[in-house]
């Protein structure tokens, strides 16, 4: 096996992977190291083509055809893999984000295609979730609509119109750890915790009815009353997640405006992998997500109404 080419910048990312075969050598090594599989049946047996990009199933049963983009976030894209994996590299490395508008300005893409390749790319920063543990505050904010440049008057109206669009998120934050921000849906409060956050750990909240009854499934629980300007009790505040609800808002509001409710899960991801990756370089970000490329988002899925 060749060596993983390294790149210490978006420069050299560009002149390393300007070639559509380079790109699809290092997409190769880089989903499946020495060992094509079939996204199709999972066999490990495929062949290569003459073409040099696709592969045939040995397997009797499926004998399909694919290329190494298959089942990834690049299939079926038009879209140049030199051209997604730079894309990637800039989104990555972004701390607040790019608005599609200026993504298509870097890429020299429309716009249409910038928005689409930053929500396929939002996708692969959905990292899969490790339980949250020792000293973790928990709080929940409401998201919704454009109010920053209404007039008061506007805003109330707006507000009072458009009350049930908004959608609720919880916020996760282990204190010196990760943190985590989820659309809550249909879900209880304490489902998302459960699904987020080690028995182990010791949970901080405000005194919200849907956290009642959480010392019974955690190590501890201690909730600080906001409504009767209770704001810190010892060990006992909720200050962390709300800084980090306030770089969420800023993320959204200031970079992308508004923002629908059907695709705030995947803001809500993109907020929290540029948390939890803030320490590391631009580089590793690059390849934690392009490790993680397997998720398919359809065009046609992105933009119906459902
Ligand atoms: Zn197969």
């Amino acid at each position: 096996m060749t060596q993983l080419l390294e790149f210490k910048n978006l420069q050299e990312l560009m002149t390393k992977l300007g070639d559509e075969q380079v790109c699809r050598a290092y997409m190769e090594q880089m989903r499946w190291g020495n060992e094509p599989f079939c996204p199709h049946c999972n066999s490990t047996k495929p062949y290569k083509l003459k073409d040099g990009k696709s592969y045939r199933c040995s397997s009797r049963k499926c004998k399909k055809d694919f290329t190494v983009t298959v089942g990834t976030i690049f299939e079926n894209s038009k879209v140049k893999l030199s051209t997604w994996l730079a894309a990637i590299y800039i989104l990555t490395g972004h701390k607040k984000g790019i608005s599609s508008l200026q993504l298509s300005r870097f890429l020299g893409v429309t716009q249409k295609t910038a928005w689409f390749i930053n929500h396929r790319v939002r996708l692969i920063m959905d990292l899969p979730p490790e339980p949250l543990d020792d000293v973790v505050e928990i709080d929940e904010t409401y998201v919704g609509g454009k109010l920053a440049n209404m007039s008061r008057g506007r805003r109330k109206k707006w507000q009072e119109a458009n009350k049930d669009n908004k959608t609720a998120v919880m916020g996760l934050l282990q204190r010196d750890g990760k943190a985590k921000l989820e659309v809550i849906g249909n879900r209880t409060f304490k489902e998302v915790i459960r699904g987020n956050v080690h028995p182990t750990a010791t949970i901080y909240t405000d005194a919200h009815s849907g956290y009642e009854l959480l010392s019974h499934e955690y190590a501890g629980h201690e909730a600080v009353n906001h409504s009767i300007q209770e704001y810190r009790r010892g060990l006992a505040y909720t200050n962390s997640i709300e800084g980090f609800f306030s770089l969420f808002k800023r993320t959204i509001h200031g970079t992308y405006h508004y923002i629908s409710p059907k695709h705030l899960h995947r803001y809500c991801a993109e907020t929290t992998f540029r948390f939890n990756s803030r320490q590391i370089k631009d580089a590793d970000r690059f390849k934690a997500t392009i490790s993680n490329v397997e998720g398919r988002l359809k065009y046609k899925n992105l933009i119906s109404k459902a």
